[in-house]
């Protein structure tokens, strides 16, 4: 496959410890890149990087952080240290998320509410400002923010989680916008649609995840936007149905 289409490149992922940014973080150091794997769980990250050096990869970089308490000084400081490292960044995947509660509104626990909106929300906005100067140092750079069919179409019951990602497809597009033209920095929204992690069990406990895809079958779509290959891709909403399309 794609043995080299990452080849150099360097490649943060948040929520690189389980489900899909897992499946991601290996499959982009796969192809090639360095992988930062930053996440909230030190234990869950190590075992990322240990299969990823196991395989004789680039070696990744280790990033604890959480991202419900973490302030804009970590976040910065976080930059400077990968400048100082690798001096610019040719990838931002944007996929740490947490669930929440699925009750009315009117039930919703507001402390809840204020940490789906920190970790979903506050936290991409906050990092991608951060990290913004060292993606415009990169030959071109990708970022990708991960959102979910309530996102798009917010529904009852899915409270912060929905309206968060809601609002991380808005300061997508605003960020997008801003860019285009300006910089040679791409910005597309992915949703993976149902995929069999833990948060799609939190979310559905009574369906049966053999039913489900698994995040490797979404891998050809995060690479697809992370290479080249969508080089001139900007501005854009994807979901598995871009899959078939990319087969085409
Ligand atoms: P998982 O719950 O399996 O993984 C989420 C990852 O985010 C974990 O690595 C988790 O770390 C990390 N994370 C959570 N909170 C924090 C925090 N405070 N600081 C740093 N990292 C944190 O979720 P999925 O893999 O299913 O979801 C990945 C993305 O895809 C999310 O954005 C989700 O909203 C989206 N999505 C998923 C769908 C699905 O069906 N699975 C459907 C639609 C969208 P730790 O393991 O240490 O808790």
């Amino acid at each position: 496959m794609s043995e080299s289409k990452l080849s150099g490149r360097v490649i943060l992922i948040t929520g690189a410890g389980d489900g899909i940014g897992r499946v991601a973080a290996r499959h982009y150091a796969e192809a090639g890149a360095s992988v930062l794997l930053l996440g909230r769980t030190t234990e869950k990250l190590a075992s990322v990087y240990d299969e990823i050096l196991a395989k004789g990869l680039a070696k990744p970089g280790i990033i604890p952080m959480d991202l419900a308490t973490a302030e804009p000084k970590e976040m910065q400081e976080l930059a400077d240290v990968l400048y100082e490292k690798y001096g610019r960044l040719d990838g931002l995947l944007h996929n740490a998320a947490i669930l929440g509660s699925r009750v009315p509104f009117e039930s919703y626990d507001m402390n809840t509410w204020m940490k789906v909106m920190q970790v979903n929300f506050n936290a991409a906005c906050i990092l991608t400002r951060t990290l913004l100067p060292l993606c415009h140092l990169a030959a071109s750079s990708s970022i990708i923010f991960t959102s979910s069919g309530v996102g798009t179409n917010p529904r009852a019951y899915w409270g912060a989680y929905a309206v968060s990602k809601h609002a991380l497809e808005g300061f997508a597009r605003l960020l997008a916008d801003e860019l285009e033209n300006t910089s040679k920095i791409r910005v597309n929204i992915l949703n993976p649609g149902g995929t069999r992690t833990r948060m799609r069990a939190e979310a559905f406990p009574t369906e049966d995840p053999s039913t489900l895809k698994t995040a490797e079958e979404l891998m050809p779509l995060y690479l697809y936007l992370m290479s080249d290959d969508s080089i001139q891709v900007h501005n854009q909403m994807f979901d598995p149905s871009s899959l078939e399309k990319l087969d085409a």
